[in-house]
């Protein structure tokens, strides 16, 4: 290998092996840092936070961000303040990128389902939103206001009626979060947003922050009822454990990208979108897949040019040395195929030929990108899709954040005497048949 060779990539050579789905589970790669490694850290935050209120969040801000609270609520003169301020080239940006998902988020509100079973017999599902959502909107390595739009707008096509957004003091910012965001949450009309950042926020929202006897009234934040938003691995965790207390929509951890290419793809692309998810997080994964030896070269030399000159080489070169990240050499695209839905990586791209035949067979992954130009970077912020992605392999179950995260199906069972009478003796039948017979008495009753 020649020292031009991008050298922090592990190989994974899985041509001829067997790829049944337990085999591949066991082989592919994943990060060294797993949910166990930060629960109890996270756990005593959350515990804290619940016992303590403001006082362990103003103490956690200063450890973690380096700021002196007073307050977590962000007042109105400071949002105003940063949508005055705010540079045209980025308020055009934010503006189209809402438009597109708010285009995308209104198609996906979902109708009532009527079923009648004759006359006077009707089950209706509906769907409503629910009462109260806390928005996550990361800002540690990176700040990121396509966040506040990614959350905020499904939310608010779903019709919730309470939002409010947390996002972790900045210090160069007054303590504040970062101007761009409290931007694009007044572009969006949420007016509540809290300067308070990791699991602390995430335990803020799901307990709520009640103030004792004498305290400043303005610092309670009243529980939600569901919780979003990306995060790295202490908010990812947090989410994990207040699970059941609130709804959250995936786990939506350090960022990951799988790349599926064969010989036709373009090297120099396919580097490109590995640095652009790199570049997240020294904990973000970058996988590609291919069937291409050759390809597979091409890629290692451009990730070597172009890691010389990208801004945060360091932690890109941390993330692709990682145990999460590798480059996977699989016998055709057909493996490839198999390998990916075993991986279910947060974000996809195909770059194979007949590349939407190649996708239309995925069935894990997040969100997947079809074709040399649809960049990960084109759904971070402007495609009309949504960004906040489940990571960790949980695309194997979880889907990304949607209309339908903030909505709750209600069943209506309307049916009259008559449509009673007619499965009467079924309802008793089966009674019986639990040793339940108070149900079929219940039934039975009313025709008594
Ligand atoms: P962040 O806001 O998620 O985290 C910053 C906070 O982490 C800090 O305010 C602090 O409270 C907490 N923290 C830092 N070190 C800690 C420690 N040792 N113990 C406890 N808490 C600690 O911002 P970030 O760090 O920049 O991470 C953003 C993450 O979001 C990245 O991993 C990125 O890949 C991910 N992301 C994921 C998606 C997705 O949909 N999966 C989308 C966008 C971004």
């Amino acid at each position: 290998m020649s020292p031009q060779i991008f050298s922090a990539l592990q190989d994974l050579d899985l041509r001829g092996a067997a790829l049944n789905h337990a085999s591949l589970k066991a082989v592919l790669p994943r990060p060294e840092l797993d949910f166990s490694t930060a629960a109890a850290a996270v756990e005593s935050i959350i515990g804290r936070v619940r016992t303590e209120g403001f006082t362990a969040l103003a103490e956690l801000a200063q450890k973690f961000d380096g700021v002196l609270q007073s307050h977590t609520r962000v007042p109105a003169e400071a949002m105003e303040r940063a949508l005055v301020e705010l540079d045209p080239e980025v308020r055009a940006g934010l503006e189209e990128s809402i438009t597109r998902a708010r285009a995308f988020a209104a198609a996906q509100v979902p109708g009532d389902t009527v079923v009648e079973y004759g006359v006077g017999a009707t089950v209706t599902q509906r769907w409503v939103p629910v009462r109260r959502v806390g928005l996550y909107v990361p800002g540690g390595l990176a700040v990121y206001p396509s966040s506040v739009i990614m959350n905020a707008v499904p939310a608010l096509a779903a019709g919730v009626g309470s939002l409010a957004i947390a996002s972790p003091p900045q210090k160069e910012f007054g303590g504040l979060p970062h101007p761009t965001i409290l931007a694009a949450a007044l572009l969006l009309g949420v007016t509540e947003v809290h300067a308070i950042g990791g699991a602390q926020a995430i335990a803020a929202f799901a307990y709520g922050v009640p103030v004792g006897e004498g305290m400043d009234p303005a610092l309670a934040i009243e529980p939600v009822d569901v919780v979003t938003g990306p995060g790295n691995l202490f908010v990812a965790t947090a989410k994990r454990l207040v699970k059941g207390v609130v709804g959250i929509d995936a786990e939506a951890g350090p960022t990951e990208i799988a790349i599926l290419a064969d010989a036709a793809a373009n090297p120099a692309f396919v580097a490109a979108d590995m640095i652009s998810q790199a570049e997240h997080d020294p904990n973000a994964a970058a996988v590609l897949i291919t069937d291409s030896p050759e390809l597979a070269e091409s890629v290692r030399n451009a990730l070597e040019d172009q890691c010389a000159t990208t801004k945060h080489s360091e932690r890109v070169r941390e993330a692709l040395g990682g145990n999460q990240s590798a480059i996977i050499l699989v016998d055709d695209v057909e493996a490839g195929i198999a390998v990916c839905n075993v991986y279910a990586a947060e974000h996809l791209e195909i770059h194979t030929r007949d590349a939407a035949a190649v996708a239309a067979r995925i069935t894990a992954a997040g969100a997947v990108f079809v074709g040399p130009d649809a960049p990960v970077s084109l759904g971070d912020y402007c495609a009309g899709s949504n960004h906040v992605l489940p990571t960790s392999g949980t695309a194997a179950f979880a889907s990304g954040l949607n209309v339908n995260t903030f909505l709750k199906a209600i069943q209506v069972i309307d049916y009259d005497r008559g449509a009673l009478s007619v499965v009467a003796p079924h309802v008793i039948a089966l009674a019986n048949a639990e040793d339940l017979p108070g149900h079929g008495d219940a039934v039975a009753l009313r025709f008594s």
